[in-house]
């Protein structure tokens, strides 16, 4: 059965190059529909939700930040735009699969650093999003040349 619809997870960095690409790929070669999400994690999360600071200008930065990070990957690949294009707050985990299920995507891609070691230990967030994926995962290799 060729996947219908793929959903692309990007951190905003250079390195979503290989995992749009790989996506773009697979949404050509099934014939599925592509979107894309990217989280902007709430600051307050960073520190452990007990901040004694007003963190809302920064935050508003930092939205505005991935926003205008978002528009140049739109306007650099012709076959994303602004409608199959989503950028929330919350956390990427949850929030990947809440619009995962909502626009029943049938494939999730992410890129992947295949940590080791105590990195391995912290998790990371391909990982975190297989654990209770509510479709297949498919995680892009981004491991660096040797
Ligand atoms: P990481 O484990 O944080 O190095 O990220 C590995 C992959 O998870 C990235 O290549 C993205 O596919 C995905 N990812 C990480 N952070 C986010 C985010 N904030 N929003 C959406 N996807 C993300």
């Amino acid at each position: 059965m060729p996947y219908e619809h793929i959903l692309v997870a990007v951190d905003l960095t250079e390195e979503c190059d290989p995992v749009i690409n790989r996506a773009s790929e697979s949404a050509k070669a099934n014939g599925a529909k592509l979107s894309l999400v990217h989280i902007v994690e709430p600051m307050a999360m960073a520190f452990g939700g007990d901040v004694p600071m007003d963190l809302s200008q920064l935050q508003q930065q930092q939205f505005d930040q991935a926003k205008e990070r978002l528009e140049r990957l739109i306007h650099k690949y012709p076959q994303l735009s602004k409608d199959n294009c989503h950028l929330t707050y919350g956390q990427p985990r949850q929030e990947i699969h809440a619009l995962a299920k909502a626009q029943a995507c049938d494939l999730i891609v992410v890129g992947s650093h295949g940590r080791h070691g105590l990195a391995l230990l912290l998790g990371s967030t391909a990982n975190d999003v297989l654990h209770g994926a509510p479709c297949d995962v498919l995680a892009v290799s981004l491991k660096k040349a040797e």
